[in-house]
């Protein structure tokens, strides 16, 4: 019985994916995760993407040799034959080291992921390529969430793998784009030596459909989306951020839980960051604090506005979910405000133990209520 459902992280070329040991602690309290590593790339990742650097060092000392020697003579015909030859050999033997981190992303990705099952996916650089390589070549893999950062994908790639599949691969696609990213610019020049490489993540995938969409900043809400109604099937943001360039050093645990946890989860992004400040504050109401008068406020700001991931007023929510707390609540208001505030505390719990909780078991518990629907469920279970 799978009781969390699946993530998977990819990290880039010239790394050994820290950040997704840094974002463990995020992660595993909502999800099955594991971290996809790879070490075909630890070093010189660039150059091996395109050319083995080992074979083009034989070569060259064999080429030095030959000139010391007198033979050939730089610039016969012998001599220009030769080098297409060896760039020619040293591409296809980078081709096979693509192949073999493919290879071996796929075999994690399978042995975590069940048959059938719909992962969520966090993919960063060079990940984004092997990742999107697995949607092309594996069409039964199907995912909710993806999550592509400083991608090197192609900007048509949406589109060819709508050629391979009748159905999207993906119930949502957030495209996190940095304004300066000499990788992806570079990987941008490579894309006609390599299919399926391109610079997405600096000039964003090409609309397709009316389903592709433009989000200015990480936190900010889509434009489209918030005024074309019911949500579309599947649709691809991307996602500028300025102060973004290609270095891993901006995945942290806080990008992670601002940004990350609710577009995994389906939640509005801006509409989680309203969610998580305003909880925090009202956790002050009803105790003697400097906060209380703004503590109070908060408090009414939550109960009177409408949350899309409750699809309604949490009274309402509470009262569809857990029909007799609901009850209970409407009849007795003092009980009511104990549930509602051991929703603010929970929230508020959880805040404190998002980012480090030492895999501590009750700290991992309070973490978990960083998902509002789960804050409301321990509200509900600590009042009754
Ligand atoms: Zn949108």
């Amino acid at each position: 019985m799978l009781d969390q459902p699946a993530l998977v992280t990819i990290h880039g070329i010239n790394s050994n994916g820290a950040w997704q040991s840094t974002l463990r602690s995020v992660f595993m309290p909502h999800f099955r995760y594991r971290a996809i590593t790879y070490p075909h790339y630890r070093w010189l990742g660039g150059t091996k993407v395109l050319v083995e650097p080992w074979f083009l060092t034989i070569i060259a000392t064999a080429v030095a040799g030959g000139l010391a020697l007198g033979l050939p003579r730089p610039g016969s015909f012998f001599a220009a034959g030769a080098i297409v030859v060896v760039a020619l050999i040293g591409h296809l033997l980078a081709a096979i080291r693509r192949r073999l981190a493919f290879v071996a992303v796929l075999r994690q990705f399978d042995e975590h992921v069940a048959v059938g099952e719909q992962p969520s996916c966090i993919a960063h650089s060079f990940g984004t390529y092997l990742f999107g390589r697995i949607l092309m070549e594996r069409p039964t893999v199907r995912c909710s969430q993806v999550i592509f950062a400083g991608s090197v994908l192609a900007r048509s790639f949406p589109s060819q793998l709508l050629r391979s599949r009748t159905l999207m691969p993906f119930d949502e696609l957030r495209n996190e784009i940095g304004s300066s990213d000499p990788v992806v610019w570079a990987a941008g020049l490579a894309r006609r030596l390599v299919r399926h490489l391109g610079n997405a993540g600096l000039r964003g995938f090409q609309p397709l459909e009316e389903r592709v969409h433009e989000v200015n900043g990480p936190g900010q809400r889509c434009p489209t989306c918030s005024t074309s109604g019911p949500p579309v099937p599947w649709a691809i943001h991307n996602v500028r951020i300025k102060a973004f360039a290609h270095s891993d050093q901006f995945i942290t645990p806080r990008h992670a839980v601002q940004y990350w946890l609710p577009a995994l989860w389906n939640i509005d992004v801006p509409e989680f960051g309203d969610w998580l400040s305003l909880c925090m504050l009202a956790s002050f109401a009803g105790r003697p604090s400097v906060h209380a008068p703004k503590a109070l406020q908060a408090e009414q700001t939550i109960l009177e506005r409408n949350w899309s991931w409750a699809g309604s007023t949490i009274e309402s929510f509470i009262g569809s979910e857990y029909p007799d707390v609901g009850k209970a609540m409407q009849e007795d208001p003092v009980q009511a405000l104990r549930v509602y505030r051991a929703i603010w505390l929970a929230v508020s719990r959880a805040c404190e133990n998002a980012e480090t909780h030492g895999d501590d078991p009750e700290k991992i518990a309070f973490a978990r209520a960083l998902d509002p629907r789960i804050a409301v469920q321990v509200a509900v279970g600590v009042v009754a």
